[in-house]
């Protein structure tokens, strides 16, 4: 087994297995470390939401990389990940948030992202099936939604066929810079070596950048998903409800076979020792009634399973990307604060361009580690609650 190479890369989620995708076209020999399976946490689990309206401005040039990898990566990865371009609606109860629409919507055009906004009558001929509380619409044409089962395992094994080595079932519990580069040993007491280390440990992240003096006020939540019996095929564009009010939040998108995948609300409890997140009854209950305020026409739907998955939240729900402050030819990926599925492959295209070419042109100072050591004599609030995006999936 190989046990040395150019780039380790500890995480097999969406972020680290397209960064080992990307290092490899990029011809960089890459060791990636997953502790379970590829694809098995957050990344496997989380709504499928392929989204980039909504997200803070300074997310949108990633975002928009992202969304052009999702759009070729049947070509890319020789897989289908079910990626359906059909659009993102988003729409609103309240008259502020209907004004943010617009104003969001002209800040954005500027990022390249295009929506458009509907209010009322014009809103309701378009969208006729929306319930009658609802005052505005913001349309982004291009988003979509994917399987989040398949993505991750798919760019993990098209980076394994370019030649990266993807070792499973290896926890990492030891990293550290030596002579030359980094020295990582597992659980079971194996060691790889590497000239740069990519940590992408969603909400384990914190284990790891603690032993580089970076620590984190990561904290672990659940989402809590729902999905509902299969009705005929009606809703083409994945669709959410927009609010600073985390109880009134909801969205859902259709799968071919009909079914309806809902989230949004309250998030459960996630432990990230046992690696589980619960699903609160009461949270699938307040779901549901919201579902029926959003769409009335879907009130008699059943559930028919339940779901949650562990996802790191940072205090300001911005991610992490970037090198280290501590140590060169370190870098990190991890905290998307419930938004990192979409945004995850851009993430992993940008960061291959950083560990080979030594730079790339998308801004990542918002997300530098940097802000932490600021930020060590502030109160950490409690995860999620500043997230006006995160419960927007
Ligand atoms: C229920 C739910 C719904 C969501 N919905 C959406 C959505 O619709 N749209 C969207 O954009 N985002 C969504 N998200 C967020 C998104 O899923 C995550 O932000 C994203 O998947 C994070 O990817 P990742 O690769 O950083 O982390 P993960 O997928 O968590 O992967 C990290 C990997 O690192 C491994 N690991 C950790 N520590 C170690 C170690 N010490 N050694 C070896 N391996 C280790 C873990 O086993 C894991 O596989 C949702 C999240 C959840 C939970």
């Amino acid at each position: 087994m190989t046990d040395r190479a150019d780039v380790i890369v500890i995480g097999g989620g969406i972020v680290g297995t397209s960064a080992a995708f990307f290092l490899r076209r990029r011809q960089r020999s890459v060791i990636l470390l997953e502790r379970g399976l590829t694809g098995q946490q957050a990344s496997g689990v989380n709504f499928g939401g392929v989204r980039r309206q909504g997200r803070a401005l300074s997310q949108l040039a990633m975002s928009n990389r992202a969304l052009d990898v999702w759009y070729r990566a049947q070509a890319l990865l020789g897989e289908d990940v079910e990626f359906l371009p059909s659009g993102h609606t988003r729409v609103c109860y309240h008259a502020h948030d209907a004004e943010y629409f617009h104003r969001y919507a002209a800040d954005a055009r500027a990022y390249g992202l295009d929506l458009e906004v509907l209010d009322g009558a014009a809103m309701f001929r378009r969208l006729p099936f929306l319930g009658p509380e609802v005052l505005a619409a913001s349309i982004s044409p291009r988003d979509g939604h994917a399987n989040p089962r398949l993505a991750a395992p798919a760019f993990g094994r098209a980076a394994a066929r370019l030649g990266a080595s993807l070792v499973e079932n290896t926890e990492i519990v030891r990293v550290e810079k030596e002579a030359g580069g980094f020295r990582v040993e597992s659980a079971a007491g194996a060691v790889w070596r590497a000239e740069q280390l990519l940590v992408c440990a969603g909400a384990w992240a914190g284990a790891l950048s603690a032993q580089f003096g970076e620590p984190v006020p990561l904290v672990a939540r659940g989402p809590q998903m729902a999905v509902t019996e299969p009705v005929p095929y009606r809703f083409g564009s994945s669709m959410g409800v927009y609010t600073s009010i985390k109880e009134e939040s909801v969205y859902f998108r259709q799968v071919a076979r009909g079914n309806l995948v809902l989230g949004g609300g309250l998030s459960g409890p996630a432990d990230v020792s046992t690696r589980r997140a619960s699903v609160l009854p009461a949270n699938t209950v307040g779901q549901l009634a919201q579902f029926r305020r959003f769409v009335p026409a879907l009130a008699t739907l059943n559930v028919i399973r339940v779901w949650s998955g562990v996802e790191g939240y940072l205090p300001d729900a911005e991610p992490v990307i970037g090198p280290s402050v501590t140590t060169p030819g370190l870098f990190y990926a991890f905290g998307f604060s419930g938004s990192g599925f979409q945004i995850g492959p851009g993430v992993g295209e940008t960061l291959a361009e950083l560990l080979a070419v030594g730079r790339t042109e998308i801004a990542l100072d918002p997300f530098s580690i940097a802000r932490f050591g600021r930020m060590a004599h502030h109160a950490v609030p409690e995860a999620g609650v500043s997230a006006s995006t995160a419960s927007e999936a």
